[in-house]
């Protein structure tokens, strides 16, 4: 059985204008411990079908299962890192990453156990007490893994995770997160990544879903067997990003 099932989704918001529709007849399912990408130009309606699969934005038409059931709302296993880190700034290091936890009912002891462990293992040791604004960019994204992680969630999604960093630290971060799927002593199974990058879907992913706007769908999936660590500058890697490229420019 398939851990994810999107059966005809469809998304439409109410403009003053009229309905945008946004997305249309949605259709793939994702394994068990795959890591999927979902790749397209901006607008196309990649963050809309991230929070539909999480359950945090409603569809218009569909379905989406989880481990062959509807979820009624937001689903508990799931959890997203966003590409804006989303902390508050009145908020401690800590207390970001207990959020989600509380959000869950999680009580104190266990929270503020599970947020030492999460904030270790992202390399925050020792911030524990300081505020966002005394973070670089980097950190607060390494508090926004924390948070999710903290959930100890199946399926980890991120929307344009490190769209927001320099490239340097883009980089460190993408192995880190290869790094805590690929732990046995994680939770996380499934990951599934929004970007605009297609380099970054062919270094990161087991598999691309290629999306194209107006309404968005989906016009390409592809699965990239490369072997891992993937190094950019092989021309194994470039076969694989013009694949990519050459399916947007057909079918986009
Ligand atoms: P992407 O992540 O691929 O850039 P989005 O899912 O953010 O695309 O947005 C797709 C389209 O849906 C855009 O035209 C956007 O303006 C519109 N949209 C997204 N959220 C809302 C909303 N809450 N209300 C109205 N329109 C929205
Ligand atoms: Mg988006």
């Amino acid at each position: 059985m398939a851990l994810l099932e999107l059966k005809h989704i469809s998304k439409s918001f109410a403009h003053s204008k009229g309905t945008l529709q946004v997305l249309e007849n949605i259709n793939f399912n994702i394994e068990e411990g795959e890591f999927v990408a979902l790749v397209g130009p901006s607008g196309c309606g990649k963050s809309t079908l991230l929070r539909i699969i999480n359950g945090i934005v409603p569809m218009t038409s569909g379905q989406v299962l989880y481990k062959g059931r509807q979820v009624d709302g937001i689903n508990l296993e799931c959890a997203l890192v966003f590409q804006s880190f989303a902390l508050l700034p009145w908020l401690t290091v800590k207390a970001n990453v207990e959020l989600g936890l509380e959000a869950r009912g999680v009580p104190l002891p266990e929270r503020e156990k599970r947020a030492g462990i999460y904030i270790d293992k992202v390399g925050l040791d020792g911030f524990e007490e300081a505020y966002p604004r005394e973070l670089s960019g980097g950190m607060k994204q390494r508090v926004g893994f924390a948070r999710a992680l903290a959930i100890e969630p199946k399926v980890l999604m991120m929307d344009e995770p490190f769209s927001a960093l320099d490239a340097l630290t883009a980089i460190t971060l993408r192995e880190e997160l290869l790094d805590i799927w690929q732990s046995p002593d994680m939770s996380v199974h499934n990951l599934i990544i929004v970007t605009h990058l297609i380099e970054e879907a062919v270094e990161l992913a087991d598999r691309i879903i290629v999306m194209a706007s107006g309404p968005g769908r989906v016009v390409g999936d592809l699965k990239v067997d490369l072997p891992r660590p993937r190094d950019r500058r092989s021309e194994a890697f470039n076969h694989w990003s013009d694949k990519v490229f050459s399916l947007i420019e057909e079918r986009g």
